[in-house]
């Protein structure tokens, strides 16, 4: 399994050289089975890049899986070049739900008259899946959801592939239970012994106090998942608009000395834009 991150920012884009690091759009990731199929994670302002990309290799045939219908993770879906030719084939996961995103975000953002591409130029067949089931496939990649605590709802998501684990789970309060979401344990147990795990750590312990609420984990929170699921890997991800490359690498070091400090050899890192890996 091939792993690609697009887009790693939380709530808006940002641009300037304090992010040149890592990246100012918002989440995208993007997923190749062994069998070269693509799998595409969110349309954060990530996907425009992806987008191009795959226009350039011309490839026309992917599965998109929504984890919720927040701005951040669709406002870049007008922007995703494939959505414009007609042998496009969109595949959109995300339980019934991922339908309304996807209305919203093209049948909303794009009227007049605030967009001026007319939703009737989007030449690409778009399929929704209607069921919100507890496991799929995709090519040779098992995809399960779990349901995160996050507001308005939504899913977090394993990948498998040859007994190799990806955890994505972004926009998750670790801190809080929210409507529809799990307790802690639930992540524990659903996080347990991943190749690689991705979590919401958009927030220092110091700052939460004043963003209970807002659906979003402290660093802390998020490395104390990691280590009591016993990952092998752990990304910091959906990191604050106004985070700085430096201010970003400064809560890298701390959780690294956190981790070491309870004695495991977890890997931490935050995670990037064009970041990449094989499972
Ligand atoms: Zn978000
Ligand atoms: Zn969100």
């Amino acid at each position: 399994m091939y792993i690609k991150c697009w887009g790693s920012r939380g709530s808006i884009p940002v641009s300037g050289e304090e992010y040149n690091i890592y990246g100012g759009d918002t989440t995208c990731m993007e997923i190749r089975t062994k069998g070269d199929r693509v799998i595409i994670i969110d349309a954060g302002s990530g996907i425009r890049r992806l987008g191009k990309q795959l226009v350039d290799e011309g490839r026309c045939d992917f599965d998109i899986i929504f984890t919720h219908a927040h701005w951040d993770h669709l406002l870049g879906f007008p922007f995703f070049r494939p959505l414009y030719t007609k042998k496009a084939e969109l595949r959109i996961h995300g339980c019934p739900f991922a339908e309304q995103f996807v209305d919203s975000i093209l049948g909303k953002v794009m009227s007049s008259p605030n967009f001026p591409v007319d939703f009737a130029d989007v030449k690409a067949s778009i399929q929704y899946e209607a069921t919100c089931p507890e496991m799929f496939m995709v090519d040779s990649v098992r995809v399960e959801p779990i349901a995160i605590s996050h507001p308005n709802q939504g899913n977090g998501y394993k990948f498998t592939e040859d007994g190799k684990t990806f955890v994505f789970i972004t926009d998750n309060e670790l801190g809080h239970i929210h409507g529809g979401g799990l307790p802690f344990d639930a992540y524990v147990e659903f996080s347990k012994g991943a190749d690689l795990l991705f979590h919401d750590a958009e927030y220092t312990d110091e700052e939460y106090a004043r963003y209970k609420g807002w659906g979003h984990s402290t660093w802390q929170c998020a490395l104390d998942l990691a280590i009591r699921a016993g990952v092998g890997r752990f990304g910091l991800f959906h990191h604050n608009q106004d985070r700085t490359d430096r201010e970003i690498d400064g809560i890298v070091d701390a959780c690294r000395k956190a981790a070491a400090k309870r004695g495991t050899r977890l890997e931490i890192f935050a995670v990037k834009r064009d970041m990449t890996f094989n499972l």
